[in-house]
């Protein structure tokens, strides 16, 4: 974290390892800098399960589950 961070990016869980981030915790570090908290949620239960720990903005790419054969770009 810098003075002028605006924008926390997490991915969780993460691609291909899979590991979970302490969202809640992040939210907190966020919310401490005055900071927005972006979560790609892809791999995770859905696209709100996030905003329920916190995170302000919530991120689902549409060519896995919605989609499953890389043809679309919605959800980018
Ligand atoms: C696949 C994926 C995306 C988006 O990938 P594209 O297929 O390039 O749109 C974004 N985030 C995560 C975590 C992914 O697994």
């Amino acid at each position: 974290m810098r003075p002028e961070t605006c924008i926390i990016v997490a991915e969780s869980p993460g691609s291909l390892s899979f590991e979970v981030q302490d969202v809640p915790m992040i939210a907190e570090l966020a919310a401490s800098a005055h900071a927005k908290l972006i979560v790609d949620n892809t791999w995770g239960l859905g696209i709100f399960q996030p905003f329920a720990h916190g995170a302000h903005i919530s991120v689902q790419a549409l060519t896995k589950y919605a989609g499953g054969h890389s043809d679309i770009i919605l959800g980018r």
